[in-house]
């Protein structure tokens, strides 16, 4: 099986958010990094292509993306206190969008960096 070379991929996992990464990867997984630390490494390692779990959940029974998000639309608006929580390994323009949506329903943010 052949492997495909990434040069210059950025590791978002500590915040450090190292960009010259090399990463080799085969169909599914990545396989191989070169200058990245343990736990970038452990990072990269751990993500696969394969589709391990349905587009969505709701009540732990698959549903489609679009029934998924009205059902948290309406869970986020009904809610005293909405809590959008986590955003580790997230880019910036999921954190923008995160932030936005906190503000919209009227609640509050948290990152896991609180623990
Ligand atoms: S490679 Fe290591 S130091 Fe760099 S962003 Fe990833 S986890 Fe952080």
């Amino acid at each position: 099986m052949s492997l495909t070379v990434v040069k210059n991929a950025t590791c978002t996992f500590c915040g450090c958010v190292c960009d010259d990464i090399e990463l080799h990867a085969n169909a599914e997984k990545i396989v191989a990094t070169k200058r990245a630390c343990s736990l970038g490494e452990s990072w990269f390692k751990n993500h696969t292509a394969e589709r391990l779990y349905p587009e969505a959940l709701i009540d732990g029974q698959e549903a489609t993306v679009d029934a998924a998000v009205e059902v948290a639309a309406d869970y986020l608006v009904n809610a005293n206190m909405p809590l959008v929580y986590g955003m580790s390994n997230v880019t910036c323009e999921a954190q923008r969008e995160a932030v936005s949506l906190a503000e919209l329903v009227g609640g509050i943010i948290d990152s896991h960096t609180s623990l």
